[in-house]
Parts: structure tokens; C-alpha cells; sequence
């Protein structure tokens, strides 16, 4: 497929948020948008909207009924409109007569507050407040599946048992994956390396890393784009935590760092800056409670704690811990200006990732939180140290399933505090309905175990 020379496409500089979008329709030959939101279970939502009515559009916003989305709204509520904002336009390079933009959501003409990119422009307005930016890179794995059978890798020769990095599987995949990556880069996402993952059919791609609301919006562009292209291909991607038992899950790390008056503040002569230690302390600190938002689903936690895979590891985090350039901890520190936190997964909301670590990040500043007492020394192999080991005393354990992370986030007050009561109380609702649909299912394993009973 050679779609990134065809006529119209005009990579785009980054536009101003209320910029004409019906002139940039008429300059870059878009026909179409796709008018986006994340709602709280990340699913994207979008409407279609011709160039010809984007202008109405843009000033009174596209019409969805809010009760048909996972929003936490009865079936009375008013039209949730959704308002683009220009600066998150994606002219669609293999289609662009496309465009995708992201916007805000508003009722009654109030913003809606639970919406997950409110949450996340709540929490970058507090730190600009403070004179801070926050910068992310995010790493979201994902499998490329066959679209023909039910849940299968699509390449049965996939079968190395240590496959990450192996040139053959990754050849039989590349026109997928050169067809991604030129369509990021076509969108100035600046990628610069793919590779084959850790388990079998998984790959990731990595680009450079941004302001966290322009990465959270290029994150959901990035898993929109791979699964319309894998599907283009004939294959399906899937970002599920763990789809296959004895394989490595799906990740998605976030890189961060914070940066005031262009200067990185994390940066510390050997390792991270006092001031980025009391923001990890912070992240650190409250894991288990964000937990519930970072692996959201009932999957997340056959990922995180979870049994040892073919190729030898989980490469997720089984305990609250820290340390320097060592993939055995919740957190590495690969360089002396960021971090990174490995707990999230693939189903992840993109906007809801940094805005829990800026709120908890902050929240650490402030309380001149301690990551010193989560330290190991980059010795150390996390996963040889066994439960109830003198050196795990005081270290904090991660949830060992939805509910039990859910419980931890609502017992949490402060982080109610930080990340806003509406927010909260919808995205609580919507797990414990999670929770209680996967109970009543009745599954194979109930029978297997139960009918001789
Ligand atoms: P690894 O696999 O070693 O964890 P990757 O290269 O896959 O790392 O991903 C690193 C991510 O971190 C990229 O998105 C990159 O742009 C991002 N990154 C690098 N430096 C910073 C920084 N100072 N602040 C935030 N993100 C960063
Ligand atoms: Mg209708
Ligand atoms: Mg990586
Ligand atoms: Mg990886
Ligand atoms: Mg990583």
C-alpha cells in the first residue's frame, strides 16, 4: 500500500486550538472530520462531519447522547457537544481526505469535569499555574493478530521463545509496520525505532516525546492508526493487557520529565533532582490507589503479578519499587532527567496516565514525599526477591485484581481531592459495573472446577 504520496496530504504544523478549521479544510483538501472523544472506559467515540458544516461545528459543538457512552449519565441528560480543538488535528495520511480531531466536552454549557481530557487539561493548567510543563513519552505495545481466527497470533512462525528484536517475524510484518510509522511520521510524530517485542506477534514503535496533552492526543490517534491499518492489512491489533497466558502483556510505559522556563527540573548531576525525587515519592506513594486507573481492566492483573512467561519474564512490575537503569522495578530511571513508570497497560486512558502522575506528582512535591524508602540499588532482581522477605518491610504491593484496586482508589480521599470529586465518582461507577458484570459471567474455568463438586 502506498498511500503517503497522494495529492492533498500537507503535513501539518501544529495548529492554534481555535484556528478556522474550515479554511485548513479548504487549504489541506480535507473532505471529512472525525470529531473525537475518549470516554471513560477509553473507548473513541467520533462523528463524521463534513468540511461543509465544520464551521457550525466548531462553534456549537458535534451532538452525542451522553447515556450511550461510559460517561456515568442517565438517559435525561442533554446532548453532550463536543467541541474540536484545532490543535489536535490529524490529517489522515493514507486517507486525507480525513482528518481526526480530539475535542472537549460540554452539557448545558458546562464543561463536563469526568470527561477524561477535562481531567487532564485540569491538571495541566494547575501546573502551568506553578510555572511547570509536563513532558511524556509513551511506549504502547501491542500484538498483531490474524483478523480470520478467533484470538491467534497471525504468523505461525512467530515461535522463537525469546522473539524480542528477531528480524525474520519483523520482516514477515513490514509492510504494516513501515505503512505506521509513515503515517506517524507523515503527522510529525518524529518516530525513531520499531521493533519486535518481547512476546510473540508483539511490536513497538516510539516516538518523541512531548508535552503529556499532546502525547495523550497522539496516543489515541497512534492505537487509532495501527488498528485501522492492521485491519487495512488483513491482520487485527489488539493493546489487551494480556491476551495469552503464557506470553508478556502489553505495556504501555510512560517516560516523564517536568520542565520550567525550558530548563528539565528533574535533572540532577547523577540522578534524578531532589525535586524529581519528591514527585516520585509522590507517584510512588499513591500506585495503589491510581492503580484502578492505570490497569483498568479485569485482564489488567493477569499482567501486573503475573506468572512468568515463555520468554522468562513479565517485564511489569510485581511490588512499588524504584531504582536506576533496571527493568525489574515499578520505576526505572534510564537517565538522570526522567522516569519512567512501567505499571500502566495497554488499556490504559491516554489522557488519564499523566494526569494521575501530575496530580500525584504534585501532591509529592507538596508533601515533601519520600522515594528514598522504595529505593533498591540497581543490584538488585526484583523478581528473585520472594513475599515476606526482610528487605520487602514497608515496601507497598500493587492490587491483585479490579476490585481490590478499585476499593484502594475510592478509599482514597486525597487523590479525590486532586483529581476532581466528578471524576472520581463516574470513573468509580463505571469499574464497580465492571466488576459486577465480570462476576455474573459464568465461565468454563466455574464449570471445569465445579460441576463435580
Ligand atoms: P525503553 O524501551 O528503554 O523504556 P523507549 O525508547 O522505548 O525506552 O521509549 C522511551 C520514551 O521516552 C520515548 O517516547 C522518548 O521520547 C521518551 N523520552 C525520552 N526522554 C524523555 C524526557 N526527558 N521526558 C519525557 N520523555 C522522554
Ligand atoms: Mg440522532
Ligand atoms: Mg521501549
Ligand atoms: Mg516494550
Ligand atoms: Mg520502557
Amino acid at each position: 500500500m502506498t498511500c503517503f504520496t497522494k495529492p492533498g496530504f500537507r503535513q501539518g504544523e501544529k495548529l492554534d486550538a481555535k484556528a478556522d478549521l474550515a479554511e485548513v479544510a479548504s487549504a489541506r483538501g480535507i473532505e471529512f472530520f472525525l470529531v473525537a472523544f475518549l470516554d471513560l472506559r477509553g473507548v473513541l467515540r467520533t462523528k463524521m462531519v463534513p468540511a461543509s458544516a465544520i464551521k457550525q461545528i466548531q462553534r456549537d459543538g458535534a451532538g452525542f447522547a451522553p447515556a450511550a457512552t461510559w460517561l456515568d449519565f442517565g438517559p435525561h441528560a442533554a446532548d453532550l457537544l463536543v467541541v474540536p480543538d484545532a490543535s489536535s488535528l490529524f490529517q489522515v495520511p493514507f486517507s486525507p481526505e480525513l482528518a481526526m480531531v480530539m475535542g472537549d466536552s460540554f452539557i448545558d454549557g458546562r464543561e463536563v469535569l469526568q470527561s477524561p481530557r477535562a481531567v487532564l487539561k485540569a491538571q495541566v493548567a494547575a501546573a502551568a499555574a506553578r510555572g511547570y510543563v509536563f513532558k511524556s513519552g509513551v511506549e504502547a505495545e501491542f500484538f498483531i493478530l490474524s483478523s480470520q481466527k478467533e484470538v491467534a497470533l497471525s504468523d505461525e512462525r512467530d515461535t522463537q521463545s525469546k522473539p524480542c528484536y528477531d528480524a525474520q517475524s519483523m520482516m514477515r510484518r513490514i509492510d504494516l509496520l513501515t505503512d505506521i510509522v509513515k503515517t506517524l511520521n507523515a503527522c510529525g510524530f518524529g518516530v525513531y525505532q520499531t521493533d519486535h517485542e518481547d512476546a510473540n506477534g508483539q511490536f513497538e514503535i516510539n516516538w518523541h516525546y512531548q508535552d503529556c496533552l499532546t502525547t495523550a492526543d497522539q496516543h489515541i490517534f497512534f492505537k487509532w492508526a495501527v488498528k485501522t491499518l492492521a485491519e487495512r492489512h488483513g491482520f487485527r491489533a489488539t493493546f489487551m493487557p494480556r491476551p495469552f497466558s503464557g506470553l508478556s502483556g502489553n505495556g504501555c510505559h510512560i517516560h516523564c520529565s517536568l520542565w520550567s522556563e525550558g530548563k528539565n527540573v528533574f535533572e540532577g548531576p547523577e540522578t534524578l533532582s531532589e525535586l524529581g525525587q519528591r514527585f516520585l515519592g509522590g507517584v510512588l506513594a499513591k500506585a495503589p490507589s491510581f492503580c484502578a486507573i492505570t490497569n483498568p481492566t479485569v485482564n489488567s492483573y493477569k499482567r501486573l503479578n503475573g506468572a512468568a512467561t515463555a520468554s522468562g519474564y513479565t517485564w511489569s512490575p510485581n511490588r512499588v519499587s524504584w531504582s536506576g537503569n533496571n527493568r525489574s522495578h515499578m520505576v526505572r530511571v534510564p537517565d538522570k532527567d526522567r522516569f519512567e513508570l512501567r505499571l500502566a497497560d495497554g488499556a490504559v486512558n491516554p489522557y488519564l496516565l499523566p494526569a494521575v502522575m501530575l496530580a500525584c506528582g504534585f501532591w509529592g512535591l507538596d508533601s515533601k514525599a519520600d522515594a528514598q524508602k522504595c529505593f533498591f540499588p540497581t543490584s538488585v532482581n526484583m523478581y528473585e526477591i520472594p513475599d515476606g522477605s526482610p528487605e520487602l518491610q514497608g515496601i507497598l504491593t500493587l492490587p491483585r485484581n479490579l476490585l481490590d484496586a478499585t476499593r484502594s482508589l475510592e478509599e482514597d480521599k486525597q487523590l479525590q481531592g486532586l483529581l476532581g470529586a466528578e471524576f472520581m465518582q463516574a470513573f468509580i461507577k463505571v469499574q464497580k459495573l465492571e466488576w459486577a458484570e465480570f462476576s455474573a459471567y459464568l465461565s468454563r474455568w466455574e464449570l471445569d472446577r465445579t460441576l463435580d463438586c
